[in-house]
């Protein structure tokens, strides 16, 4: 099973050529083995999210993919775009359309999620959000992910959208790389990982002028910006990877981005990778005394 996502900033692309891209990045995760998947990519308007999803391979994707987006509204490029896919291994729920990825908030789409691994409790967060008026549309773990986001919204609205999600990932338990697309943060995504893997591809026009990026702690809603904490010299020099012109890729796996970009950052258990209108930072909810000041960007060989 696999999670790959494309976040363009760099020279404007069509809906086709990022669909294409998607579909060679699950592509690349085939080996991994999976029974389903799915993509979400932006509306030609921009003002919703559009899913496909198939039962079996990538191939049977592709071609739905080619029935469902042709005409000219997909051909026109757009300099801002992320999509995100995905290639499931069923652990709960039958592989089947209705329970393949990516799964959505709302009949809206306003959150719609990626997940690889096995929420544990969601039978917990399942009755908590049944009780407030959440109907599920599938058997999965996952979705209990999607609809808890969208209630995190809904009560706090103040937040953004990474801490949303975080605040989503505090409460549920388990194993999950997990990306997540919403259409009220468009140009945005976050992704975060707990015991399985997941890296974040750079694709940059010029030469990158770090190879570390700060780890930053706190919360958006209190500051206005999250905090980069400690504050000793060593880490005075890291900034958020603030590049105007750059690709991004969340993967399960190197595999997947290494015709794109080498460089590469491994995330850490319970990171929380924030993209927003290219910049991209690391934060984690809290510090503890052993964690490093910053992510290395690796060079993959
Ligand atoms: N537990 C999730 C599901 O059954 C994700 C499985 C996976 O890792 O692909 O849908």
């Amino acid at each position: 099973c696999g999670i790959f996502a494309y976040l363009n900033y760099l020279t404007p692309k069509s809906r086709q050529e990022v669909l294409d891209l998607l579909v060679t990045g699950l592509k690349r995760l085939e080996y991994r083995g999976y029974d389903s998947t799915g993509v979400a990519i932006d509306s030609p308007d921009n003002k919703n999210i559009v899913m496909v999803k198939r039962t079996g391979k990538v191939k049977v994707l592709e071609e739905a993919i080619q029935e469902h987006f042709s005409g000219g509204d997909y051909s026109e490029p757009v300099l801002t775009h992320i999509g995100i896919a995905h290639t499931r291994w069923a652990t709960h729920g039958v592989p089947c359309e209705r329970n393949s990825h990516p799964h959505r908030s709302d009949d809206g789409n306003g959150f719609v999620v990626v997940h690889n691994g096995i929420i544990t409790n969601y039978n917990d967060v399942k009755t908590f959000l049944a009780k407030r008026g959440y109907e599920f549309e599938s058997d999965t773990d996952t979705e209990v992910f999607a609809k808890l986001v969208h209630h995190l919204w809904k009560t706090h609205p103040t937040y953004s959208f990474r801490e949303l999600v975080e605040q989503a990932i505090l409460q549920v338990e388990g194993a999950f790389a997990i990306a997540v697309k919403s259409k009220h943060f468009p140009g945005e995504c976050v992704a975060s990982r707990r015991s399985s893997p997941l890296l974040v591809g750079i694709k940059t026009k010029t030469r990158l002028a770090t190879d570390h990026i700060p780890i930053l702690y706190g919360k958006d809603a209190d500051s206005g910006k999250p905090q980069v904490l400690p504050r000793s010299e060593s880490t005075s020099e890291f900034m958020p990877l603030e590049e105007k012109e750059v690709e991004y890729f969340f993967a399960s796996d190197a595999s997947a981005v290494i015709e794109h970009t080498n460089r590469v950052i491994y995330l850490e258990d319970d990171d929380v990778a924030a993209v927003r209108d290219g910049t991209l930072s690391i934060h984690r909810l809290k510090k503890s005394l052993d964690d490093p000041h910053a992510r290395e960007i690796t060079t993959l060989k």
